[in-house]
């Protein structure tokens, strides 16, 4: 690693050593046993460092600062403003509903470490030199990521948002038929008698909307062989922001409730868990950092294998 990029790995690690949640926790604690009628008087309280559960915080006001928006759907609970937007329906493991304050807390603390650890991917993911999440199975690129090829899976699926697609200057494949599959479906969609995942590398529109398809060999076309980095970095697309440390303090089952008001909203699980993909060089060097960033944060953390 050159030492710009050491400066950014090094960056992250601390990011994952100092988690958020911690402080907001305890911010949350603040508001509600205390005076404060908003998250932002909160804040302007916590000018001093701090120690919480071992870890120092040098400038607990700046560190959650960025996250102020987000802290600031607790003020509900004081009936101080109305919730930016509506939250789903959250039950238990047991399949039992939560509390207002509880399923209030978990949608807020999963928006969080959302953010948070996107951030942490950012500075960790460019640094291994990796683009296992740019290719598709046995690509020339696997040894970067420690892959020696022959991976089980025919295609990798890069879901898109309808505004994203135009990222990409590829043949689309969009008819009734595709919108009638998903890329999972059984049996699988055939172009011209032949699977989808047989053709070159595409745009397909399907059921539940848009994907890039990148089979064996692909690599997406927004990666510059020179560098291995994207082009458009800036403005990739969500899923490509998205860590290989995913937090489910709530999982989206696929269940649908009545609200009071007869909307038909969507049924989350809290799980509480981590899920670290093993098959990121970053995962694998720094599995004791983010099994202690998942315990720190009040989940359990599971590393799991994804690519074969
Ligand atoms: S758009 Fe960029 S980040 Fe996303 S897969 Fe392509 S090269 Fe990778
Ligand atoms: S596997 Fe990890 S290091 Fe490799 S591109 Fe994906 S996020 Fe980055």
């Amino acid at each position: 690693m050159e030492s710009g990029t050491n400066i950014k790995f090094a960056e992250g690690i601390n990011r994952l050593k100092k988690p958020i949640l911690p402080l907001v926790k305890m911010a949350e604690f603040l508001y509600l046993t205390g005076p404060c009628k908003t998250m932002a008087e909160v804040l302007d309280q916590l000018t001093k460092p701090l120690a919480l559960e071992g870890l120092h915080y040098e400038n607990p006001q700046q560190i959650l600062q960025p996250y102020e928006s987000l802290m600031r759907e607790f003020e509900v609970l004081k009936g101080e403003k109305r919730l930016a937007t509506s939250i789903p329906f959250i039950v238990s493991e047991k399949q039992e509903p939560l509390a207002r304050r509880q399923s209030l807390g978990c949608w807020i603390r999963q928006q969080i470490l959302d953010r948070e650890l996107e951030e942490i991917n950012s500075m960790l993911c460019g640094p291994c030199g990796c683009v296992l999440c740019c290719t598709g199975p046995d690509s020339k690129f696997d040894s970067l990521s420690g892959f020696k090829g022959n991976m089980k899976q025919e295609y990798f699926e890069i879901p898109l948002a309808d505004s994203e697609v135009n990222l990409f200057v590829l043949a689309r494949v969009d008819s009734g038929e595709s919108r009638a599959h998903t890329a999972k479906s059984s049996p699988s969609l055939q172009v011209n008698h032949i699977a989808f995942y047989k053709h070159e590398m595409a745009l397909y529109h399907w059921q539940n909307g848009w994907s890039l398809i990148l089979p064996k060999g692909a690599t997406c076309p927004q990666l510059s062989e020179e560098t291995n980095r994207c082009m458009i970095y800036a403005k990739r697309p969500k899923v490509c922001r998205k860590p290989q440390i995913f937090p489910y303090v709530l999982e989206k089952t696929d269940d649908m409730a009545k609200r009071n008001d007869g909307v038909r909203i969507p049924v989350y699980m809290a799980r509480n868990k981590m899920l670290a993909v093993w098959d990121c060089p970053y995962v694998r060097e720094l599995q004791d950092e983010i099994g202690a960033y998942a315990e720190m944060s009040g989940l359990e953390p599971i590393f799991k294998k994804s690519k074969t």
